[in-house]
């Protein structure tokens, strides 16, 4: 029924096996070979999307799958206590399934919880605020096998934190408000108005959305597509959950423009794995929508609009944020990120012209369509119109989302954030940068310090080496390692990050870090790798007492115990002589 469900398309590939997975637990080889068999793909193709996607499991797991966020904030929340809290309630090792093959207890990159963490994820499922009393909680739900429907509701609640809500968050909105007024000005009239508001992309790179658009409509193509980028897997990063729970009308309506502007008439939602909960409420949104018609035939009552949009879940891959990797995950592939050009604009989605654009920026495109967009232009700055939503997250009194008029000043945030002692802010997520408390009079905007949305505040108790350790690890895991720079370099700078964490750090170890970020910043196939150690390199530079106070050895020390690494060797061949390798005119 379920590939049934999908009509036996292979480009539903991910999603059938999510789905399969949840109803078996796991993707076993006879589940694999079943999927490939009545898709009639081979099952390798099968086998390469299971391994590639972090939350599908082709070992078993246990009927509850816990994995607690790793992201930096939940460590300082006190995530690690939590699960080892429970590891030892359930007597379990991490990552080992119990021997009745009733849960697995582990960790994944950042749950996108971060204003209400510590959190945790089971079967997909975001519980929040995490207390050694809801840990013993949990684990006795999970030792008398409670279905998870029957679990305590508000466990499962995620709340918006709105703590500032500007032009986005704070007016009200009439459905189909911003479609309408698209309508009246027309294709045409819509897209002058879409130049004149200067809009930006918000997923980070600032991309105009109006040229965007143009190229996909001015493109060959026998379809176009819209696509929501919803993978919001930037750590530090909630703007865009609030939006898809709170304001999905504007998101959809973002998108029926954006189709009815470029001649597009289907869009995905493309929704990362951590917000499956969000799912069930948006499908039924978009079924009002239809009815309100809103979405599908005719929309409004203009003969020839149509345009309907499909949900489509992401299975934990950070790199699927790209654009490139998004689509080819889109097409039921592993997610890695195509070569470029030609853009998406040009060919895309089964090679016809596609539009990406962020959550955040189709709500946007539904401001520019009831305000003009000249009123639009008229707020922010020059370069950079229109407000931006912050997420705010780490050592601040009140964690949330923060909407401000571009040009806003770092230390405005903070202040309004309660953030009384911070000693550096991490904007962008892993892959932007540090800010010293010297920088904090900047400001947010595309010409000064451009943001995704995501600001994690260190105060002056935290150790930014444990924040630098921790996006090592990050970029280590969510690599793709389609490209060497960046697969073997993650690696080598999360084994360093670690000598050093070890107390066997020396100048050729800063040295060697350097030399990396060099190398992996330059010649990485994509954004990933091009940014993966842009932090790492910022608290080096910016803080340089983090470092110095770790490299305690005065030479190169090795971190490899290579006489270790042989003894078995020696054992199997009957030789004791364990410094061989070191002696001088050792015969071969
Ligand atoms: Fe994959 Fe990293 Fe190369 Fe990007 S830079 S293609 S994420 S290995």
């Amino acid at each position: 029924p379920i590939i049934a469900h999908y009509g036996g398309d292979p480009g539903n590939l991910l999603q059938i096996l999510r789905d399969a997975q949840e109803a078996l637990d796991w993707l076993s080889p006879e589940t694999q070979g079943a999927v490939a068999r009545r898709l009639d793909i081979p099952v390798t193709r099968v086998a390469a999307v299971v391994r590639f996607y972090t939350h599908l499991y082709d070992t078993p797991r246990g009927k509850y799958r816990v994995l607690f966020s790793h992201n930096i904030t939940d460590r300082m929340a006190g995530s690690p206590a939590l699960m080892a809290h429970m590891l030892k309630r359930l007597k379990l090792k991490r990552g080992v399934v119990s021997d009745d093959g009733l849960v697995s207890v582990g960790k994944t990159s950042c749950t996108g919880m971060c204003d209400q963490g510590p959190a945790l994820l089971v079967n997909n499922r975001a519980i929040t605020r995490l207390t050694p009393r809801r840990i013993d909680e949990i684990c006795d739900l999970i030792r008398a096998r409670a279905p998870l429907a029957n679990w305590p509701a508000h466990y499962f609640r995620v709340e918006d934190n709105i703590e500032r809500a500007d032009m986005l968050l704070g007016s009200a909105y009439a459905p189909g408000e911003a479609l309408r007024a698209a309508i009246a000005c027309g294709p045409t009239g819509m897209m002058a108005e879409m130049r004149k508001s200067n809009l930006r992309g918000r997923g980070g790179a600032g991309f105009t959305t109006a040229v965007k658009w143009e190229a996909c409509r001015d493109a060959k193509g026998d379809e176009r597509y819209i696509v929501c980028n919803a993978d919001e897997g930037e750590p530090g990063t909630f703007k865009d959950r609030v939006l898809m729970q709170s304001f999905s009308e504007r998101v959809f309506e973002g998108m029926a423009i954006a189709g009815y502007v470029t001649g597009a008439r289907k869009g995905f939602v493309y929704l990362r794995g951590e917000y499956s909960y969000l799912r069930a409420p948006l499908e039924a949104k978009l079924s009002e929508m239809r009815r309100n018609r809103l979405l599908g035939m005719s929309i409004c009552g203009v003969p020839g609009f149509d345009f309907d949009i499909v949900i489509h879940m992401g299975a934990g891959a950070y790199v699927c944020g790209e654009e490139t990797a998004l689509i080819e995950s889109l097409e039921g592939k592993p997610g890695l990120p195509r070569i470029r050009p030609p853009f998406p604009v040009i060919c895309g989605y089964n090679n016809q012209p596609t539009v990406v654009n962020n959550v955040e920026t189709l709500c946007k495109v539904t401001e520019v369509a009831i305000h003009g967009g000249l009123a639009y232009a008229g707020t922010g700055t020059r370069q950079s119109a229109g407000t931006k939503i912050i997420s705010v997250s780490g050592d601040v009194e009140r964690p949330g989302l923060y909407e401000y008029p571009f040009g806003v000043r770092v230390s405005q945030v903070l202040d309004d954030a309660g953030a009384y002692d911070a000693v550096a802010v991490q904007i962008s997520g892993a892959a932007g940068q540090c800010l010293t408390p010297q920088e904090f009079g900047r400001r947010i905007a595309f010409e000064d310090v451009p943001t995704s949305g995501s600001f994690m505040v260190f105060g002056n108790t935290r150790d930014l080496f444990e924040a630098a350790l921790n996006y090592s690890h990050f970029f280590e895991h969510e690599s793709c390692g389609f490209c060497t720079p960046c697969r073997v370099g993650t690696a080598l700078v999360a084994r360093i990050m670690e000598k050093i964490h070890s107390g066997h750090g020396a100048r050729y170890e800063f040295n060697e870090l350097t030399r990396l970020h060099q190398l992996i910043s330059t010649s990485s196939h994509c954004g990933l790798g091009a940014t993966a150690t842009n932090a790492l390199q910022d608290i080096m530079t910016k803080f340089p007492t983090v470092f110095d106070r770790r490299l305690i050895k005065r030479d190169f020390e090795p971190g490899f115990d290579l006489d270790a690494a042989l003894a078995r060797a020696r054992e199997v061949s009957n030789r004791d002589d364990a410094n061989a390798h070191l002696a001088e005119g050792v015969d071969a």
